[in-house]
């Protein structure tokens, strides 16, 4: 199930009047009519159903032919990689398996465990059976994203995603002194993420307050310690013991180091799209009083203005996963992302109607706008960024 149709399912009309956000300028929600909130959302649910209706052969070879070329591209890193003592091929062979681990986890990974393929009823290419090559277990990733994350998106002290409990990326958020290491702890965090993203998973608050039970707690540390035990058996133990095998004792050490700096490569890839997502300047965050009575039509505009895109070539879109289309991903997340590149100008043309931001822009913008805030806000205080108008 999706989480735009497990969305808080709320029924009574937003409150109205002037909704001066909390976190600078107005939110744009408040220009809006209880009835013109609805029409929206009624628009994006249509667009919704249009693309569902249309799925077929062509998505099916899409998502297959991806999976393929993942495939080949290991198979050819790993043949690579075998004499990978030679400088040139050491490049080459960590080249091919960075980007291979970088699709495996986003254009895959994250996409197929949020079931947008679960309608082709392939029993492999499934929510329910996919798990990934990274640090995070797949249930547990799906409770805490597919759920958390997507139903309740922006919400201050209801995401948890939202600074990943260990950064201060909204001026909202009280400061501690911890906070001015947060620069520091981040490059820490952006070469580790999936580890950040495991143990992040676990919510250890929810633990404290006896929300998760012990056992599960428990299970699920036993879940990462299966993944990190598979990871350093296959990226540090058997992929390097073949390598020298084939080429001798120190192609051991070589490729150990081809696997780490692949690993880390996907870890920085991942952090940058994914903090480009919801941190830079445009984006709004929300009081949970903001969100009490949010409709249907709410919960779209909320999507709408907590997310924000990445512009960039087809390439660029899938090698993020088309994670660059953010804001089609919070509207539709269990939409097949290679439609995301189809719906976009027409979301685009619903914000412009609606007078609402349709939050974009290129990478070094997005990502300095991110990194600034990071910084910024390791010292106490900081204001709420000024917000694009709507265009
Ligand atoms: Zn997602």
């Amino acid at each position: 199930m999706s989480a735009t149709r497990t969305a808080p399912g709320v029924t009574s009309p937003p409150t109205r009047g002037d909704q001066r956000s909390e976190t600078g300028g107005q939110n744009p929600l408040a220009s809006l009519t209880a009835e013109q909130i609805e029409q929206l959302g009624r628009e994006f649910d249509a667009i919704h159903d249009e693309v569902f209706a249309n799925l077929g052969e062509r998505d099916a070879r899409y998502i297959r032919a991806t999976i393929r070329l993942h495939r080949h591209l290991v198979l050819g890193a790993r043949l690579v990689l075998l004499r990978s003592r030679r400088r040139s091929l050491w490049l080459l062979g960590t080249a091919a398996l960075s980007v291979a681990k970088i699709l495996e986890n986003m254009e895959i990974g994250h996409n197929v465990m949020h079931g947008q393929w679960d309608w082709m009823n392939d029993p492999d290419i499934n929510s329910r059976t996919w798990d990934w090559d990274t640090a995070s277990p797949a249930e547990a990733w799906r409770h805490s994203h597919n759920y958390e994350h997507h139903t309740f998106t922006n919400i201050r002290g209801k995401d948890r995603d939202l600074g990943y409990e260990i950064m201060r990326i909204d001026p909202h958020q009280r400061w501690h002194p911890i906070y001015l290491l947060q620069p520091l702890y981040n490059v820490v965090l952006m070469a580790f993420f999936e580890w950040g993203v495991a143990v992040h998973d676990l919510n250890a608050d929810a633990i404290r307050s006896g929300e998760k039970s012990k056992r599960q707690a428990l299970a699920e540390l036993k879940a990462i310690g299966g993944k990190a035990r598979r990871q350093i058996l296959k990226d540090y133990l058997a992929f390097p013991a073949l390598s020298a095998l084939v080429s001798g004792r120190r192609t051991f050490r070589s490729t150990i180091a081809a696997d780490f700096t692949a690993n880390v490569v996907r870890n920085v890839w991942a952090h940058s799209i994914i903090f480009c997502g919801h941190f830079p300047d445009q984006t709004y965050t929300f009081s949970q009083d903001e969100v009490a009575d949010e409709t249907r039509g709410g919960w779209y505009v909320r999507q709408l203005l907590g997310a924000a895109n990445i512009d960039g070539g087809p390439l660029f879109h899938f090698l993020s996963g088309n994670l660059s289309f953010q804001v089609e991903h919070h509207l539709f997340p269990d939409m097949p992302s290679s439609r995301y590149t189809e719906i976009a100008p027409r979301v685009r043309e619903v914000c412009r109607r609606y007078g609402l931001p349709y939050n974009t822009g290129p990478l070094r913008k997005q990502l300095g706008s991110v990194h600034r805030t990071i910084v910024r806000l390791a010292f106490p205080g900081g204001r709420p960024r000024p917000k694009p108008v709507a265009r």
